[in-house]
C-alpha cells in the first residue's frame, strides 16, 4: 500500500480531508510510491489563515533575527543534503549528484537571503527642505504564495521562499504534485531552524488549490514557475485579483556553435546541457545551431560518438549520467515528439527509444536522442519537448543563426560557443533572451543576480531572487518628516515646492 503524504501547515503535518489524492511514482520502477493529498478550498483557506496569523510577529522580528533563522536553515539543508537529494531522485528520477547540485544552487539563495539586514536597507536624505528629512523603507507584503514545477523540487521553491521569508512575509508553497516529498522535508527543516509555525506552509494539490491561491484576497503576491500555458493563466488570473505576480514559463534554449569554436568543448557542453537531468531542465539546451555544414557534420559526429557512452541508469548509481523521466505519461509525450520529428522529415541520427535498464523494464527510462536537419517549421523545433532530445539546426552564417532564437516564441536561456570576441559581443547584445552564455551552455545566474527569461518564457516585471526578488517581496514606503515640528506656521494651500 503506497504511503500517504500529508500537507505541512501551521508547523504540523496535516492529512488530506477531501478524499482526493494524486499518485507519486518512483520513476525507476514505474510503480506508485506514495499518494499526495490534493487540497481543496477549505484546506487551502486554513493554510492561508495560519500564514496570515503568523505574519505580524514574523514581520516584526528584526531582519537580524530572521537572518539567523536563515543561517540555521542553510546549515540544516547542508547537513541533510544527501537525504534531500535522495528524496528528489526517488520521485523525480534525476541522478543523485545532479539532485544534490540543484539543492546546492537553491541553498545559495538561502545564503543570499542571510544578508537580508543589508538588503533591506532603505534610502535616507537629510535636509531636503527646511528641517525636512526623507527616507524610504522596504516592508513585507503579507501572505505570499509560490507554485512550483516538478523539475526542481528543491531549487525553485528556495528561489522564492528564501527571499520572501527573509523579507518578513509568510509563505504558502504549492509544489508539484509529482515530487512533493523534498519540499515537505525542507519545510520541516525550516521549522527546526527556528522558523515559527505558520511562516512556511506546504499545501499539496493541483489546479483546485492553485485557484484558491490566485484569488483569495489575503494572498498578496504569487510566484509561479512551470509551463507557459499555466504561467500565462496564473499571471492573468492573479493580477486580475490585484496581486503582484512573477510567472516563469517554458523554454527552447538554443546554443549557437560558430565554425571557430572548440568543437570538442562544444560537444561536451551539449552533452551535459541537453541530456543532463534527462533534458527536464528549463535551461536545458534543446537546439544546437551549427553555423556552416562543415561545423554541423563535425558536431554531429562528435555527439554521436559521445552518445554511445551516455549511461542511462538508476539515479542512485554513481555511474549513471541520466536517470528516468518523471512519469510514464511524460515519457509517452516525449516519444510522441520523436515520432513527429521523424514524420516531419528530420533525421533521427541517434534513437534512444530502445534503451532499457535491466531489472527496471517498467521504469520511465529513455535514451538520449539526436536529430539532424531540423528546420524552424517543425513541431520538434517550435515546441518544448522537455526530454533527452537534441535538435541540430543548420544555419549558413551568424545572422541566420541569430535569427533563430530571436524569432522563437521562447526567450529563456541562450548560448554561443566561439573564440571570436566580436561575434560573442554582438550576439550578447542582439539576442532576444533573458540569460546569455558565452562558451557556457547553461547560464543560470547565481543567487545574487536574478533569474528570468523574455517573451513567452516569463510574465510579469520581476525576476526570481537577487535584488529583483527583494523588490518583488517588499513594498517601498517613503517617509517625509520635519523636525522640529512646527517650524512652519499657518496653512499652505499650494503644492509644496523646494525653494
Ligand atoms: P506545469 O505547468 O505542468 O506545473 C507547474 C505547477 O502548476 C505545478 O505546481 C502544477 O500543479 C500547477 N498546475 C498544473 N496545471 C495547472 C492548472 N491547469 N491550473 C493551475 N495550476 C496548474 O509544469 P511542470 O510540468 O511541473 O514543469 C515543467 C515546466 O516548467 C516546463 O515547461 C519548464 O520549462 C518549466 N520551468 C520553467 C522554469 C523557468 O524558470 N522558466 C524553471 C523550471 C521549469
Amino acid at each position: 500500500m503506497p504511503q500517504e503524504l500529508r500537507h505541512f501547515i501551521g508547523g504540523k503535518k496535516v492529512s488530506g480531508t477531501n478524499g482526493r489524492f494524486g499518485d507519486v511514482y518512483n520513476p525507476s520502477t514505474g510503480l506508485v510510491a506514495s499518494r499526495a493529498p490534493l487540497a481543496s478550498r477549505p484546506e487551502v483557506e486554513a493554510a492561508i489563515a495560519d500564514a496570515a496569523a503568523a505574519f505580524p510577529a514574523w514581520a516584526a522580528a528584526s531582519p537580524l533575527a530572521r537572518a539567523r533563522v536563515m543561517f540555521k536553515f542553510k546549515a540544516l539543508l547542508e547537513k541533510h543534503a544527501d537525504e534531500i537529494a535522495s528524496l528528489i531522485s526517488s520521485e523525480h528520477g534525476k541522478v543523485h549528484a545532479d539532485a544534490k547540485g540543484s539543492l546546492i544552487r537553491g541553498n545559495e539563495v538561502v545564503e543570499f537571503a542571510c544578508g537580508i539586514p543589508h538588503l533591506l536597507k532603505g534610502e535616507f536624505s537629510t535636509g531636503v527642505s527646511a528641517g525636512v528629512d526623507m527616507y524610504s523603507m522596504r516592508q513585507p507584503l503579507g501572505v505570499v504564495a509560490g507554485i512550483t514545477p516538478f523539475n526542481f523540487p528543491a531549487m525553485v521553491p528556495l528561489w522564492m521562499s528564501a527571499v520572501a521569508l527573509a523579507c518578513g512575509n509568510t509563505f504558502i508553497l504549492k509544489p508539484s504534485e509529482k515530487d512533493p516529498s523534498c519540499p515537505l522535508r525542507m519545510a520541516e527543516l525550516f521549522l527546526e531552524a527556528g522558523g515559527p509555525p505558520g511562516v512556511l506552509n506546504v499545501v499539496l494539490g493541483d489546479k483546485e488549490a492553485v485557484d484558491v491561491l490566485l484569488t483569495d484576497p489575503r494572498v498578496q503576491a504569487v510566484s509561479f514557475v512551470g509551463s507557459t500555458p499555466i504561467a500565462r493563466y496564473v499571471y492573468s488570473t492573479a493580477s486580475a485579483h490585484g496581486k503582484r505576480v512573477q510567472s516563469m514559463g517554458g523554454a527552447k534554449n538554443h546554443m549557437i556553435v560558430m565554425p571557430d569554436a572548440d568543437l570538442d568543448q562544444a560537444a561536451d557542453a551539449l552533452m551535459g546541457a541537453a541530456y543532463g537531468s534527462a533534458g527536464e531542465r528549463c535551461m536545458a539546451i534543446s537546439v544546437a545551431v551549427a553555423v556552416g555544414d562543415e561545423t554541423a557534420d563535425k558536431l554531429i559526429a562528435l555527439l554521436k560518438e559521445r552518445l554511445k557512452g551516455l549511461k542511462v541508469g538508476l539515479p542512485g548509481d554513481k555511474d549513471s549520467d541520466m536517470g528516468p523521466l518523471v512519469t510514464g505519461a511524460h515519457r509517452a509525450k516525449v516519444i510522441e515528439y520523436i515520432e513527429a520529428g521523424v514524420k516531419e522529415g528530420a533525421k533521427l541520427v541517434v534513437d534512444g527509444r530502445g534503451v532499457k535498464v535491466p531489472g527496471h523494464e517498467k521504469g520511465f527510462f529513455l535514451g538520449g536522442c539526436l536529430f539532424d536537419g531540423v528546420t524552424a517549421t517543425m513541431r520538434i523545433y517550435k515546441e518544448e519537448i522537455f526530454g533527452p532530445v537534441l535538435c541540430v539546426v543548420r544555419a549558413k552564417d551568424f545572422e541566420e543563426a541569430l535569427r533563430l532564437p530571436n524569432e522563437h516564441e521562447f526567450g529563456n536561456g541562450v548560448s554561443i560557443f566561439t573564440r571570436d570576441g566580436d561575434a560573442a559581443r554582438e550576439f550578447s547584445s542582439r539576442v532576444q533572451a533573458g540569460m546569455v552564455g558565452v562558451n557556457v551552455p547553461i547560464p543560470v545566474p547565481l543567487a545574487f543576480y536574478s533569474f528570468g527569461g523574455w517573451k513567452n518564457s516569463a510574465f510579469g516585471d520581476a525576476n526570481q531572487h537577487g535584488m529583483d526578488g527583494v523588490r518583488f517581496y517588499t513594498r517601498t514606503k517613503t517617509v517625509t518628516s520635519r523636525w522640529p515640528a512646527g517650524i512652519r506656521k499657518g496653512a499652505q494651500f499650494t503644492m509644496p515646492t523646494h525653494g
